[in-house]
């Protein structure tokens, strides 16, 4: 089966770069991918693979059926660009200014349509069915792409029974990465106002100082990770802003602060939001200050299944060999909107190297000067369509 993949690989993957430089060429935002969706849909027709628009949003669904019936896996790619100027200087650079893909979507997506060209050749030869899922806007934290097309029925009509996704990232190409359990982390918000009463600065006895307030309500919350969480956890909790007081010599009425909280543990993500609520609530209680609070989750934790993530790293280990198929040893620090998808059904989520003497320098997503060596495109389709097919084809 590995020389078939490779075949059909080589027969397509002029074609799959012609698309993804295409795509790289005209990025689109989260929610405006109309002309890549457009060009998604037109591709999966071409091959004769049942496809639905406007899933979602802008989100596209293809479904390749197998010769018998199975279960059916789901292969998310995602569309949207950044809000980037492109400062590379690739013959195929973005030619809309100020945006970018700068996160590789552009090569997600061609990935994810080079799988479908390779799948739906070996459709007489896969038991169950493939639901390929473009999705629009995952870069748009807390409201992306993922829920409204759970909202408009993906995981369903086929049942979905597992999910596998991948994203570009900063290792040596032939390399992918994975582990199970948490993969990529959960980014959160936090909103603090502190009221208190405005009064002389010689008389501060007068009022109730909402300054003091914020600062024993910043030094306590450094205590949640320090004190409150197991030290082999890890969190984040950081005030990143703060904004309060009018004049050197008046007592402070008003402080509002901004931060941001990540977690990377199912149990601590549990119990982190009321710490912080508690904490805030009651160092303003014991200063007489009255407070606002608002915490507003983001993307949730991206969590890979420990069985799936065994099964899909054999299936790599089959096509890349053991040395390049690596366990990570941590979770990113990033949120990622596939976590969606992982909520309900098991899923994988894994790390595709694109690393290479071309672009050592320049891997780090979200960057203009971010560069993929499209020779990674290959090792990304051939992953894909390898996990799909045992997944499918191993079962009893
Ligand atoms: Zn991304």
């Amino acid at each position: 089966m590995i020389d078939r993949l490779d075949a059909l690989i080589k027969k397509n993957i002029d074609k799959v770069i012609a698309i993804r430089r295409d795509i790289h060429e005209y990025p689109e935002l989260g929610m405006e991918e109309f002309r890549t969706s457009a060009k998604v849909a037109e591709e999966l027709e071409k091959l004769g693979i049942e496809t639905q628009k406007n899933i979602g949003g802008t989100g596209v669904v293809g479904l390749i059926k197998g010769r018998a019936s199975g279960k059916t896996i789901l292969l998310r790619a995602d569309m949207d660009a950044l809000p980037i100027d492109e400062l590379t200087d690739l013959e195929y650079k973005s030619k809309v200014p100020g945006k970018m893909h700068a996160c590789g979507h552009d090569v997600h997506t061609s990935i994810l349509l080079g799988t479908a060209m390779v799948l739906s050749e070996l459709r007489d030869e896969i038991k169950g069915n493939i639901k390929l899922v473009f999705q629009p806007a995952e870069e748009c934290n807390p409201t992306g792409g993922a829920r409204y097309m759970i909202e408009d029925g993906v995981l369903e009509n086929p049942k979905v029974d597992a999910a596998l996704a991948l994203h570009v990232w900063d290792l040596p190409l032939g390399q992918v990465a994975l582990k199970s359990g948490p993969i990529m982390a959960q980014s959160d918000r936090i909103f603090i106002t502190i009221k208190g009463k405005s009064s002389h600065g010689a008389q501060p006895h007068e009022g109730i100082d909402a300054i003091i307030a914020a600062a024993h309500v910043i030094t306590a919350l450094q205590t949640i990770v320090s004190r409150k969480i197991d030290p082999m956890d890890s969190a984040v909790v950081s005030i990143g802003k703060i904004n309060g007081g009018s004049r050197y010599n008046v007592i402070a009425d008003t402080v509002s602060m901004e931060g941001t909280v990540r977690l990377f543990d199912a149990k601590v993500a549990t119990v982190i939001p009321d710490m912080i609520k508690e904490i805030v609530a009651n160092v303003c209680n014991a200063f007489g200050c009255e407070h606002e609070f608002q915490y507003v989750n983001g993307y949730p934790l991206t969590i890979n299944d420990d069985v799936l993530t065994e099964e899909v790293k054999n299936s790599f280990i089959k096509v890349l060999g053991e040395d390049n198929v690596i366990t990570a040893q941590r979770p990113a620090s990033g949120g990622e909107d596939f976590s969606e998808f992982a909520k309900y059904v098991p899923s994988v989520f894994y790390w595709l190297g694109i690393r290479t003497d071309i672009n050592k320098d320049k891997c780090v997503i979200h960057n203009p000067n971010f560069v993929v060596d499209e020779k990674a495109i290959p090792i990304g389709i051939k992953t894909m369509c390898a996990a799909a097919l045992d997944c499918l084809n191993n079962e009893d």
